[in-house]
């Protein structure tokens, strides 16, 4: 039972928050109803969090705001109206209010208290938190519902204090209006707060000097009643409308785009960019392109169409060059929605002043030093950002399991479980915390998904007699890696933006939220708790148990595509006959990206041993001659040509510098084994004889295959190692068929649901080879001789049927003296790394995979 006395901090309870904008008073709200007792803690003197402490002008939300708001109760909903599309400041606390008193919530918060220090006492199985006044609280459950944007970052610039004119920062606004007429204003800072003031000050001040340091991108909001559309669309179907939102890529009801950046006609570009431009939605610019956020190309048109309206609307092209963001890709720091905040820069009073051609010296007593000029003020207002999403949970000494503390923990950036948890502090909850999708979201939608997740975590816990829970080890680096992941296929990691960290001197450089999508987030979440709370460790006096494990493990562009064709419901190809899995896979190829330019590209043929054999030559752009290439492509003995593995071909052409001959060889069941095999050694041996007029270093040649086409290149090593040549200088065997074996564990760990199947391959197996031929070595090169091969790099892919036949090879290969590098292509499927362009976490294991491949030339030839 809380005790409370005199609305002091009561000494126990079941679950402390902190924090009381629209995490704290929802998680309170949901405590209550399960019956825990609960208190919840904020530094300021009212609930409302972010609405509580920013009060500058012009502070107002930038996701529309029928979307921004609570959708846990109809009745609220029903009973609120909006008056804009993007309310203000005052709108949002008022409706903030509204909802602590409609719930009865404040008598169960303490206003002006801060908690300062969190220890978890194992023995006690409670936590210990002590508050800015000195009292001490211990609770069972804590939860730092403390946000991703409330500690603000004071300026750190050299004579702050020396300063004599007025200070403000806009996340720490005074309550009583400030009155900037006939006043000379500085604002440092043009993110998204001073994007929101800036226009407004101006209005008022006599002078107004903006110090931009980097500048943003920025789209008009065209603020006014909230959208006709969406308000039919909720009036329509309430539940359908949230619903939607909840299972939304960002928080938000929207349809997503098919049309790529890169292959758009240049009408289509314009159009779609002028209507996202017109609806003044971020959700709407950021989704211009399906393909803007990962490729540098297609969002540099998004990126350049915006600066074009810069340049249109800023009257001095001084002024406008420097508004035009250029260091960034576009979306990768958040971008910002404003009410005319290029326009203010034509005002005769305003002027800014770009401090990356003259930088601040120093703040004196009278206003701003840079090298350039000294400006004399009577205010600075400081917009100059937050300590985003670590800053509030580190800034509190929380210790948790052997009094490590979470700063320490997370020195080199932060470790979370679905960013809800992190190991070593048991029963600590954090409301959008790091690696959760957080401010790349809505975040109400996103605060409530959390918050509903712990709820009915603390049920489940209690009806099964549960007091502690922790993620495990495995479970927190498996998630730390998967958000890693998501984040590294796209361009965000190139900026220096606050999502990494940059913006704080000394902070590490991690991408901190998880950028996998609202809709893909929230499935992880559920999988968690459905498949028995994996990845968390629960104790109770019955007993603990855990269900350890990694609930993500595939490269999310692979687990994209994998969905994708799942949702086709394609026939299984075994089920086709030969000449309609041709035909498919031929369909597959003409929808895909073509991949990287090279020098040249012809078609030839070569005399094969049953009659010719038709091949394309790659060259590089440089003049050659370059090391040279036999490639032969995958398709199961059965499918393929030099088409098909083209984009690959290319890729690996561009990345090595190499002259490639993709050869066609004769395919099964028309022509059986060894027909592939012969093909293939009589190929190798005619491009190592006339390696001079295809352009490649005469001397000893490099053959490299995928899938069946590995096996042929393998075979080809064994087959010239025993001939006496042609001289082989590596080869290159990725993802390769080594083994008619189909009993591995692989086949029966990874045999469905990757593309390529047990079933599948046992097909080829039965077009390629009779079963007594399937032990020869020319059908499985695991079982021939090693020794004397030339070095080999192996890939293999995690998720794989073939993955323990290649990782075997390679293994056998180095018993038997071979120089082999084995590259494990973590979270990939058979397939997907020849995906070029299409799947890209592909691309570092091609970068490496052709690095390796410099080790088997003389000189270096990688550009
Ligand atoms: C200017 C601005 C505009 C924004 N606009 C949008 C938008 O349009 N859409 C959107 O999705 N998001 C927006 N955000 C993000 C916004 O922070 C979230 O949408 C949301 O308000 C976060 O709610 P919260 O309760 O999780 O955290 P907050 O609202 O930040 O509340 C956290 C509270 O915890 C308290 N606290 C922290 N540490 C302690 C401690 N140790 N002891 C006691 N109290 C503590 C703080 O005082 C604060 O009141 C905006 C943020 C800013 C700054």
């Amino acid at each position: 039972m809380a005790m409370s006395v005199n609305g002091s901090a009561p000494a126990e309870v079941d679950v402390v928050v902190v924090g009381a904008g629209f995490s704290g008073l929802y998680m309170l709200y949901r405590l209550r109803e399960q019956g825990l007792d609960a208190v919840v803690f904020d530094e300021a003197s009212d609930v409302g969090g972010t609405w509580y402490w920013n009060r500058y002008p012009g502070a107002r939300c930038d996701v529309p705001t029928v979307d921004y708001a609570f959708s846990f109760d109809p009745r609220l909903e029903r009973d609120w109206t909006w008056s804009e599309k993007y309310a203000t400041q005052p709108e949002i606390l008022a409706y903030l209010q509204h909802v602590a008193d409609r719930y009865d919530l404040r008598r169960d918060i303490r206003f002006g208290t801060r908690v300062s220090a969190a220890a978890w006492d194992e023995a006690a199985r409670r936590w210990r938190l002590r508050t800015g006044h000195g009292d001490e609280v211990t609770c069972q459950y804590y939860v730092m519902a403390s946000g991703c944007l409330s500690l603000p970052k004071t300026p750190d610039i050299e004579g702050v204090d020396r300063y004599r004119g007025e200070v403000y920062l806009t996340g720490r606004w005074p309550h009583d209006r400030v009155d900037f007429s006939g006043k000379r204003v500085a604002v440092v800072g043009t993110g998204s707060s001073g994007i929101q003031c800036i226009p407004l000050i101006a209005r008022e001040a006599t002078r107004l000097t903006v110090f931009q340091r980097t500048p943003n991108f920025s789209v008009p909001a065209h603020n006014g009643p909230p959208p006709a559309d969406r308000l039919a669309r909720l009036a329509a179907d309430r539940d359908g409308y949230r619903e939607a939102a909840r299972w939304s890529r960002g928080g938000i009801p929207m349809e997503i785009t098919d049309v790529s950046g890169v292959t758009a006609p240049e009408d289509v570009r314009r159009q779609r960019f002028e209507a996202a431009w017109q609806a003044g939605e971020l959700f709407a610019i950021l989704g211009v392109f399906n393909d803007q956020g990962i490729n540098p190309v297609s969002n540099e048109l998004v990126a350049e169409m915006i600066r074009e309206k810069i340049r249109a609307i800023v009257g001095d092209a001084d002024t406008a060059d420097a508004l035009c963001p250029k260091d960034h890709p576009f979306g990768t720091k958040r971008p910002c929605l404003d009410s005319g905040y290029f326009e203010t820069f034509n005002l005769p009073h305003v002027r800014l002043v770009d401090l990356r051609r003259t930088p601040i010296v120093a703040i004196t007593e009278d206003g701003i030093d840079t090298t350039g000029e000294s400006f004399e003020v009577d205010a600075i207002v400081f917009a100059t950002g937050f300590d985003a999403m670590t800053g509030p949970l580190v800034s509190v000494s929380v210790s948790g399991m052997d009094g490590v503390t979470l700063k320490d923990k997370w020195e080199h950036g932060p470790a979370t479980y679905l960013g809800l948890m992190t190991a070593g502090f048991p029963n600590l909850f954090m409301i959008t915390g790091p690696q959760s999708p957080s401010v790349l979201s809505n975040m109400v939608v996103s605060i409530e998904q959390h918050i509903d997740w712990i709820a009915d975590c603390l049920r489940r816990l209690r009806e099964d007699k549960i007091d502690r829970i922790e993620p495990t080890p495995l479970a927190e680096a498996g998630w730390v890696r998967h958000s890693q992941d998501c984040a590294d296929i796209t361009l965000y990691p190139r900026a220096n933006s606050w999502y990494m960290g940059a913006n704080v001197p000394g902070k590490p450089r991690v991408f901190l939220p998880y950028i996998g999508g609202v809709d893909a987030y929230r499935r992880a979440c559920q999988e968690v708790t459905e498949n028995g709370f994996v990845g968390f460790r629960l104790d109770g006096p019955a007993g603990s148990r855990c269900n350890d494990g990694v609930i993500r493990r595939l490269q999310p562009d692979v687990a994209m595509v994998l969905d994708l064709m799942a949702s086709l419901e394609l026939p299984p190809m075994e089920t086709m006959s030969v000449a309609d899995a041709r035909a498919f896979i031929e369909a597959l190829a003409a929808e895909r990206p073509p991949g990287p330019d090279v020098g040249e590209i012809t078609d030839g043929v070569l005399p094969g041993p049953a009659g010719d054999l038709g091949y394309r030559l790659y060259r590089p752009p440089s003049a050659g001659p370059h090391p040279l290439i036999a490639y032969f492509h995958g398709g199961g003995w059965v499918l393929g040509s030099q088409d098909s593995d083209d984009p690959f071909c290319r890729d690996l052409c561009a990345r090595t510098g190499a002259v490639i001959v993709s050869v066609n060889y004769r395919h099964a069941p028309e022509h059986r084994f060894p027909a592939a095999a012969d093909d293939a050694f009589a190929a190798a041996g005619w491009i190592a004889a006339n390696a001079a007029a295809l352009g490649g270093i005469p001397g000893p040649l490099t053959v490299a295959g995928w899938s069946a086409g590995g096996n042929l290149a393998a075979v080809v090593c064994q087959l010239a190692r025993d001939a006496g040549g042609p001289e082989i200088a590596g080869q290159l065997l990725l993802t390769p068929v080594t083994d008619a074996d189909l009993g591995r564990p692989s086949y029966s760990a990874n045999g469905e649901g990757f593309v390529l199947t047990a079933a599948l391959m046992r097909w080829f197996w039965d077009h390629y080879a009779r079963e007594p031929d399937r032990a020869q070595p020319k059908a499985s090169p695991l079982r021939g001789t090693l020794a004397g091969l030339p070095p080999a790099v192996v890939v293999t892919a995690e998720f794989d049927p073939l993955s323990d036949e290649g990782g075997a090879y390679a293994e056998a290969l180095a018993s038997a003296g071979v120089p082999v590098r084995h590259i494990r292509a973590r979270g990939h499927v058979h397939t997907s790394l020849t995906m070029v362009d299409a799947v890209i976490s592909g691309a570092p294991v091609r970068a490496e995979m052709a690095e390796a491949l410099g080790s088997f030339w003389p000189e270096p030839v990688l550009g």
